[in-house]
């Protein structure tokens, strides 16, 4: 089976192509034959086109394109022709996999793409107006160069989707219910892979397992899992709530938000822009996004990057303990994406709280390449660094999407 795993976005396109015919563990994410990036966003008129093979053969093209379903069939071309070719023709593809942000209340799990499915998206647009218009794009346009092959949509918010209406639901008018204003959560597709890979890793079923997944990149969430189910989780309505991020400021008094629009006449955009890029770790440190800079800047002395870290550590910190309650006990703590899978001093002093706890870490911890158990033999609670695949989860649904065909 070759499994094509799309993830369709405003100013880029990733995609990557698995084979599966060899019977694998399920458990172990294996490597695309293929992938492939277009990028948007380096000059007018044109994209940048980028593919490579699992074999190490590569390309970089301009392309003068400026409609995206064209550049899909650019990037999808490089499968069966030239140096990165690894199919012989489009149609030995087995079904397709995509990313779709926003599946509302109503999609608990990934799902086969049919009008309905569509209309379903294209109905959630308004709750996602930079992500849903650019997935849809993308299953239309694999239509046109695919034909009729079976498609699957993997919606970020699908495992949160059963998530209690007491975690769900905020405290405003009760009318935002009906408005469709209500916690959604997103990252699904990878708090999902991860406790289920936690579940493997220390020999148990999910369903008797609490856990606390920690997914922590450029954008950073929580989720508490309960039985297999994500219980609750930090980001909400869209995936600027919760905790601090790269760019994005996470949970802040909405009071201060009347009071720029009122006191200083911002926009809505300028608010947009403000939050979801000017904020967070680049905001207060006024260096960077990326945590790694912002930890070299505090090392060498600098005071607002210092500031910075502990404010991530301290909301991070802060949310791992309203997880836990939303629990009521803790099997294993999870941490995986960029920050979450390399840093060990986020790892220790995000769990140094909760040491009365009898959580207790390893000395002279340092990154792994395989997934791995950072807490000692003694200690109660597991604390597990699991490298994320969210493309592999994608290209799993999908086949067993595909497989459950009549
Ligand atoms: P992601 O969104 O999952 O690709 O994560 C990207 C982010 O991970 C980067 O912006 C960095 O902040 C962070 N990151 C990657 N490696 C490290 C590291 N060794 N230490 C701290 N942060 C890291």
């Amino acid at each position: 089976m070759k499994i094509l795993v799309l993830n369709a976005g405003s100013s880029s396109h990733k995609s990557c192509l698995f084979d599966l015919t060899q019977a694998s563990d399920a458990s172990l994410a294996p490597s695309p034959i293929w992938r492939a990036t277009l990028d948007w966003t380096h000059a007018e008129g044109q994209v940048e086109l980028s593919a490579e093979t699992e074999s190490g053969s590569a390309l970089n093209q301009s392309l003068p394109i400026t409609d995206k379903a064209e550049g899909i069939a650019a990037m999808l071309n490089t499968l069966v022709e030239g140096e990165t070719q690894v199919l012989d023709s489009l149609s030995d593809i087995d079904g397709v996999g995509h990313r779709v942000v926003h599946g509302g209340r109503d999609y608990v799990d990934s799902v086969r793409i049919d009008s309905d499915v569509k209309a379903a998206i294209q109905r959630l647009i308004p709750l996602a107006p930079a992500h849903n218009p650019a997935n849809l794009q993308g299953i239309h346009a694999i239509e046109a160069i695919l034909g009729d092959i079976p498609q699957v949509a993997v919606f970020d918010t699908a495992f949160h989707a059963q998530m209690p209406a007491a975690a769900a639901t905020y405290p405003g008018p009760y009318a935002w219910i009906d408005q469709g204003i209500q916690r959604y959560g997103f990252h699904g597709t990878s708090h999902r892979y991860v406790a289920q890979r936690a579940a493997n890793l220390l020999g148990r079923d999910l369903a008797d397992l609490k856990l606390i997944t920690c997914h922590l990149g450029n954008g950073c969430s929580l989720a508490a899992v309960k039985n297999g189910h994500s219980i609750d989780t930090t980001m909400g309505f869209t995936p600027l709530e919760g905790l601090m991020m790269g760019s994005r400021s996470g949970s802040v008094d909405p009071g201060i938000l009347i009071h720029l629009i009122r006191q200083e006449g911002y926009s809505g955009d300028r608010l947009d822009q403000l939050l979801n890029k000017e904020s967070g770790l680049k905001g207060i440190s006024g260096i960077s996004n990326d945590l790694r800079l912002v930890i070299d800047a505090m090392e060498q002395g600098h005071d607002r990057a210092k500031l910075a870290v502990e404010m991530f550590l301290h909301r991070l910190r802060r949310e791992i303990g309203s997880m836990l309650a939303s629990l009521g006990g803790l099997d294993a703590l999870v941490f995986t994406a960029g920050i979450g899978e390399n840093s060990a001093l986020i790892w220790q002093q995000a769990c140094e709280p909760f040491a009365f706890l009898g959580l207790n870490l390893q000395d002279n911890l340092g990154r792994s390449a395989a997934d791995q158990d950072i807490a000692t033999p003694d200690s109660s609670i597991r604390v597990l660094v699991i490298h994320t695949q969210e493309e592999w989860a994608i290209a799993q649904a999908c086949l067993k999407s595909c497989s459950n065909l009549p």
